[in-house]
């Protein structure tokens, strides 16, 4: 009886669809402990910039083992006002990698600068430094290095060259909240970094969000002040400063959530391990991971030149995947005004056209990888 009842399980399952990413049992599983939240939040009275916003900041700052956390709107404005603040604007240039989510490029678009597109190291598709320095000129203020798909950038290698340019790094950590480069935490890695809390991210609100995480204690207080106005005391404006502010009830959801991510971090390194150690024969090329290197897997994301074929099959399968990107910055209408054609970034372009990122979140279980495991290795 038990082994029938065991197959029935196994056959229902064998139909139940993977979605990409599972963005509601995480919320599920907290219910009781968001709602305490949101009832201290609405109780207080107090709905902007109050003690959750404190208390997150601290936690997130300790967190991340820097000195500061500055809770912002997003994670766009995260990065542009660390710009903003270092000073960086019109006339200037800010190197970014070819690669990556279009904020990035928007963020030293808005503060007034100039994005110069590096090109990224093939297996790890993290901006390559030994092709950062012929992108250096006297305009140059700032390089933004991306750990793209959780996994941190070569950043020894990256403030090398920026400590020799006399020129700011900054990380856009948007995708890697609690990975680790060389044992250290990303957000400590560079002179100050950009974190997005946008849903779909390791550490997400039920909303927008995001944060500046740095150890320059004068930097944090410009950030502090160019997001609420400009202002220091209430209504005494010193420069023109922003509205972007991370929401009370955002940070009181995030305190939360951030008791609960390096358990969830850790489920996702579980399901990478089983699809990497279970695709070595789907004729995928598999994520390479530095030895120095401690990803938080943001993304799982395999590359095949058959991608379209291969996402159809899945899709026919129940199996959800998206593509991270379809377009690189320097090809979209948004970025024609920089004159770039198609060939400007090969690599990069290679890549956008190839990438396929499979499911993957810390509520994925082990049936569900052994479905996209089964469906992948069926396609090959
Ligand atoms: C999500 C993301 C951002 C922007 O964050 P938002 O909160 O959506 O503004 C920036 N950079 C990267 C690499 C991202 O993935």
């Amino acid at each position: 009886m038990k082994n029938m009842l065991d197959q029935k399980i196994l056959d229902s399952e064998a139909c139940i669809p993977v979605p990409f990413l599972d963005l509601k049992s995480p919320h599920i599983d907290l219910k009781p402990q968001l709602q305490q939240a949101f009832d201290r939040v609405l109780n207080s009275g107090w709905y902007i910039l109050g003690n959750e916003v404190k208390q997150f900041e601290s936690e997130f700052a300790e967190y991340c083992e820097a000195e500061h956390c500055v809770g912002v709107g997003n994670g766009l404005e995260a990065l542009q006002l660390i710009l903003r603040a270092y000073g960086i604007g019109d006339g200037d240039e800010v190197i970014v990698p070819s690669n990556t989510y279009i904020a990035t490029w928007l963020a030293a678009s808005f503060a007034g600068a100039t994005a110069v597109p590096v090109e990224p190291i093939e297996v790890t598709y993290n901006i390559d430094p030994s092709r950062i320095e012929a992108a250096i000129t006297p305009r140059t203020k700032a390089i933004i290095a991306v750990h793209l798909y959780g996994q941190p950038a070569d950043m020894d290698a990256v403030n090398a060259i920026a400590k020799k340019q006399g020129i700011k790094v900054i990380e856009d950590a948007a995708q890697a909240h609690g990975a680790r480069y060389k044992g250290r935490r990303v957000g400590s890695l560079g002179d100050a970094a950009g974190f997005s809390f946008y849903p779909g991210k390791n550490l997400g609100a039920l909303g927008d969000g995001g944060a500046v995480v740095t150890s320059d204690a004068e930097l944090a207080e410009r950030i502090r002040v160019l997001r609420n106005y400009g202002s220091q005391m209430k209504y005494h404006n010193e420069i023109k400063g922003f509205n972007s502010r991370l929401d009370e009830l955002q940070a009181a959801l995030l305190r939360v959530k951030l008791k609960h991510l390096d358990e969830w971090n850790d489920r996702r390194r579980i399901v990478a391990g089983h699809y990497n150690e279970s695709l070595s024969e789907a004729g995928l090329k598999l994520p390479y991971v530095p030895e120095w290197a401690d990803p938080v897997w943001h993304l799982f994301v395999v590359r095949t030149p058959q991608r379209e074929v291969l996402q159809q099959k899945l899709s026919a399968a129940g199996i959800g995947t998206m593509i991270h990107y379809p377009i690189p910055p320097h090809l979209q209408p948004a970025y024609a005004e920089l004159g770039f054609a198609v060939g400007a970034f090969p690599l990069a372009e290679a890549m956008h056209r190839e990438v396929l990122s499979l499911p993957m979140g810390p509520h994925l279980e082990p049936w569900g990888v052994n479905r996209v495991v089964g469906a992948l290795n069926d396609a090959a």
